[in-house]
């Protein structure tokens, strides 16, 4: 893949796409994920396009063969070709080492985290009308507390800090308190609000909801909403109308998208009375940490929730597994390998190819129709077969092949 003067990504009939496999569970995972791409890609163009699987290495894998759990020429193979997909990988506790997903979103700057969250008819789901959920959330992904920096209580560099707040800054903090510091920036704020708008518009979404805690947090979270309300009326005020302008005069409303913002807690509590009321919602980073997977919860797709990490403006991107490696079932050929295939979904959609992400995201629902799920989905569904992550994809290449 290239990128084009214009900035739109260039997509060669033969792509080649880099896949990192993961650890513990991530190498059944990823062989199912895959004959289910290649038979999708297959179905779709007939042997017009082809995707050339180049498998390159991170976590356990890459520190056997490397030495080190994210080897440099992984990051330039990923940005060589600007998209990738991902299994699930360990972060060693108590060793020092950085999270490898958490650095390869802030090597490649891969700002927008992207968590589409909707129902699967026969997922079991704690809630009544579990579809009528049906959000995108774009979470910031690159600063908030997310920036790590953090000073134990009782440090030496913890009581410097304290001591220059109390003296300089005229606050009253215990000698004894941890800091955490939580930076917020106008323009890392809006890269993604705007992505968020983009997306709305491109997909004739009713609304875009601000999500923050600014009520508290004010030059932060707030700062958030009113960077984001700043950016729609700058840059999208034909298309875009807050709704306080909307609800005072419906007549304007006609056709423009709708920019919101709810306070993270009161958010929580709309996902589960009036969930229809959003479609596409943009927060903070440690908001969209809790929300995101409350959501997918929700519609009890924790298990195969998809993910994207995005760059808008480079084109690099990085589609994984949000569940982790579940390293005590691996080898075993038994979980659900639904959350990377979706996330493969995204990809392909991000790429252009949506004939083959509309095919395996039908043949998959069609497959949970029919009852024949991993484990996860067995006990909580009354009557249904038990199948290995791997007879789970072959059932969606039938549905597949059958389409
Ligand atoms: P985890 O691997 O997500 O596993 C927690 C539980 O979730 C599993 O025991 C299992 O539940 C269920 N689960 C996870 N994946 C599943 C799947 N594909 N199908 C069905 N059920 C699944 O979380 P963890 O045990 O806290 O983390 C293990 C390692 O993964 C850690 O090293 C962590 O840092 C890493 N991690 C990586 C990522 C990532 O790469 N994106 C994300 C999160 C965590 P039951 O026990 O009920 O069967």
């Amino acid at each position: 893949m290239s990128m084009s003067k214009e900035g739109q990504l260039v997509v060669p009939d033969a792509v080649d796409i880099p896949f990192i496999e993961g650890d513990g569970t991530g190498s059944d995972i990823w062989a199912a994920s895959r004959i289910v791409f290649d038979a999708a890609v297959k179905k779709a163009y007939n042997g017009k396009r082809s995707v050339n699987w180049v498998e390159v290495l991170a976590g356990e894998k890459a520190q056997e063969a490397k030495g080190t759990m994210l080897p440099d020429e992984t990051l330039e193979q990923i940005k060589s070709h600007f998209v990738a997909i991902k299994g699930p990988l360990t972060t060693p506790i108590g060793t020092g080492f950085r999270s490898i997903n958490v650095t390869l979103r802030q090597v490649l700057d891969l700002y927008a985290c992207v968590r589409p969250v909707k129902w699967y008819n026969g997922v079991p789901a704690p809630v009544t009308h579990p579809q009528d959920l049906n959000v995108v959330i774009f979470r910031e992904n690159t600063e908030d507390v997310y920036a790590g920096l953090e000073w134990q209580s009782g440090s030496e560099k913890a009581k410097k800090l304290v001591h220059f707040l109390n003296t300089e800054l005229d606050c009253k903090l215990s000698s004894e308190a941890g800091i955490g510091i939580k930076p917020m920036t106008k323009a890392n704020s809006q890269r993604l609000i705007r992505a968020a708008i983009k997306y709305s518009l491109a997909n004739r979404s009713k609304s875009l909801t601000l999500v923050h805690k600014g009520n508290i947090m004010k030059y932060t979270e707030g700062a958030f909403k009113q960077w984001g309300y700043e950016l729609a009326a700058s840059e999208f005020s034909n298309q875009t109308i807050t709704e306080t302008q909307a609800t005072e005069n419906p007549a304007l409303a006609s056709g423009k998208l709708i920019v919101n913002d709810r306070i993270a807690d009161n958010m929580f509590q709309q996902i589960l009375l009036r969930p229809s009321e959003y479609s596409v919602i943009a927060c903070p980073n440690l908001n969209g940490d809790y929300l995101s997977d409350a959501a997918a919860a929700q519609v009890g797709g924790l298990g195969i929730a998809p993910g994207g990490n995005i760059n808008y403006e480079t084109g690099y991107a990085v589609f994984e597994a949000t569940h982790g490696t579940a390293p005590k079932y691996a080898g075993q050929d038994k979980v659900n390998p639904g959350s990377v295939i979706l996330s493969g979904v995204m990809m392909f959609e991000y790429i252009g190819w949506s004939e083959v992400g509309k095919l395996i995201e039908t043949s998959m629902a069609k497959t949970i129709e029919s009852k024949k799920v991993t484990y996860d989905f067995h006990r909580q569904i009354p009557g249904a077969t038990l199948v290995k992550c791997s007879e789970f994809a072959n059932e969606i290449v039938t549905h597949i092949e059958k389409s």
